[in-house]
């Protein structure tokens, strides 16, 4: 079973890695069939990776996060996200996610990419992603409850005509989200979504790669976790909030 879990954690890590250099290589202009087919090399200096340096999240670690020519450093996003990804594949595996979601998951990981590196999404994406999950409410009605998300997307969208804390694709993330989810469930992303922003702006304000003025996070990584997080253990969390608040 243990080695099972482990082949399917590669797996998913393998397509985080996969994902991550195809995004990069569309980013950066490269031209079909090169976009597939070129080896990986170091960003700086061209160096060409081997398969140990490739391999998924211990590349990383092998290589001490640079490049072993010119050490320019790896960013760390690239480990944390095929690890990530390895993991979320590993619990689908182990609950049964519905395929839909498994494709938002990976859609959501597509859309992190771009939010880590810009703090923002290209509109395009999220109007497809908005979408997709219209299709799949409308694909799949009975386990949705529109009302929770549809009042927090209208406080949101209030509150960012005040304050820019949120963007407005994000808005729209969390609406598709709502669309598929429970009411429950969709609380659960939400509340988590935002706890493991804040966690991630103290532990940058800690460390002093950001100021408290300019902590600005991207949230749709988060968002992104905490939807997979919701997947199996909704009703948990959900009994562990009723139970802290004491009802
Ligand atoms: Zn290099």
């Amino acid at each position: 079973m243990i080695l099972l879990y482990i082949l399917i954690f590669f797996f998913g890590a393998a397509w985080a890695s996969f994902i991550n250099a195809t995004l990069y290589r569309i980013e950066n202009h490269f031209k079909y069939p090169d976009i597939f087919t070129k080896s990986s090399h170091c960003e700086k200096c061209g160096k060409s990776l081997n398969w140990k340096e490739l391999f998924p999240v211990f590349g990383y670690i092998f290589l001490g996060g640079k490049c072993p020519t010119c050490n320019t450093h790896i960013p760390i996003y690239y480990p944390i996200s095929e690890f990530l990804l390895g993991l979320t594949f590993v619990l689908a595996y182990i609950y049964s996610f519905p395929v839909q979601f498994v494709f938002l998951i990976i859609f959501l990981f597509v859309l992190s990419y771009f939010d880590n590196l810009y703090m923002a999404v290209s509109k395009k994406l999220v109007h497809i992603f908005l979408l997709s999950c219209i299709l799949i409410f409308f694909l799949d009605i009975n386990f949705t409850n529109i009302i929770a998300p549809l009042s927090i997307s209208i406080i949101f969208l209030l509150v960012n005509l005040f304050k820019k804390s949120f963007g407005f694709g994000d808005i729209l993330i969390l609406f598709g989200l709502g669309m598929v989810s429970s009411y429950k469930q969709f609380l659960i992303t939400f509340w988590i979504g935002i706890l493991l922003a804040l966690l991630y702006s103290l532990i940058m304000i800690v460390l002093k790669k950001k100021s408290i003025k300019n902590s600005k996070v991207p949230m749709i990584p988060f968002f992104a976790i905490a939807f997979v997080i919701s997947i199996p253990y909704t009703e948990a969390l959900w009994n562990m909030l009723l139970n802290f608040i004491g009802i």
